[in-house]
């Protein structure tokens, strides 16, 4: 019975601490769903719908939008057939009601417990990683001016895009998101943890050795649980 639950997989950390870059090429690598609340947002920001331009303002002051219209959009989303062979969260939950609430979707929806992974960056680090940040404005790409530069300046490998520096990377913004994350977010490495859900990755290194770290992280929880 087990086998035929969905798996979901949940990438935790603060801003800048890798989740993107690290969930969507896991999504990649094990045919997963990439669910990234940020994007979606982002993509409703950017075609000036009803919610985004609700989420624009909160966003631009780097405070987390209302539970109730990421869980919604997460729902909707799990209803996508792409969703079937499973899932990585990207930037959700973020509070401890949107997890309460992601544990009965993913109940209801015959996904399995999920795997926690928290990603963990000293903050000096993170400040680097944020304001060094740029994204392809076609593809979503992410890259760093520092650690993971593209090809040509200013221009996606894959799509010849424009890289753009996110609003909200802003140094003023950034100390508001990050006040954020330990106010709100960071609760759920306790909730996570006490569920025995949660493993830990050391993100400070390179994007290549965080990615084996996290691999060995998922093949200890595999081999435990065989499940995966
Ligand atoms: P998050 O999704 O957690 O906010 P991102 O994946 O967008 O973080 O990464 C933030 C920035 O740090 C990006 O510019 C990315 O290129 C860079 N980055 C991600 N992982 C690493 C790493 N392991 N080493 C150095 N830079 C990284
Ligand atoms: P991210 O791309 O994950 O860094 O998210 C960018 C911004 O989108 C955040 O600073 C929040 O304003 C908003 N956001 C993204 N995901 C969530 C979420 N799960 N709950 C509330 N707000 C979110």
């Amino acid at each position: 019975m087990e086998m035929a639950l969905h798996r979901a997989f949940i990438f935790l950390g603060p801003p800048g601490a890798g989740k993107g870059t690290q969930s969507k090429r896991f999504a990649e690598r094990r045919t997963l769903a990439h669910l990234s609340t940020g994007d979606m947002l982002r993509d409703a920001v950017s075609r000036g719908t009803e919610l985004g331009r609700l989420a624009k303002p909160i966003m631009d002051r780097g405070e987390l939008v209302p539970d109730d219209i990421v869980v919604r959009m997460i729902e909707e989303r799990l209803d996508g057939s792409d969703c079937d062979g499973g899932v990585v969260f990207d930037g959700f939950p973020r509070t401890v009601a949107q997890a309460e609430r992601l544990d009965r979707v993913l109940e209801s929806r015959s996904f399995g417990k999920p795997v926690v992974v928290d990603f963990e960056v000293r903050p000096e680090v993170l400040m680097r990683r944020l304001t060094g940040r740029r994204t392809c404005s076609v593809c979503g790409e992410i890259y760093n001016v520092y650690d993971a530069p593209p090809r040509v300046p200013d221009t996606c490998d894959r799509d010849g895009g424009r890289l753009v520096l996110r609003a909200d990377d802003r140094p003023e913004v950034v100390q508001e998101r990050m006040a954020a994350y330990e106010r709100q977010t960071r609760p759920l490495t306790d909730y996570y943890r006490r569920l025995g859900l949660l493993q830990e990755v050391d993100a400070t290194a390179g994007v290549e050795e965080v990615r084996r770290t996290l691999e060995d992280v998922l093949k200890r929880v595999e081999g435990r649980d065989g499940r995966l």
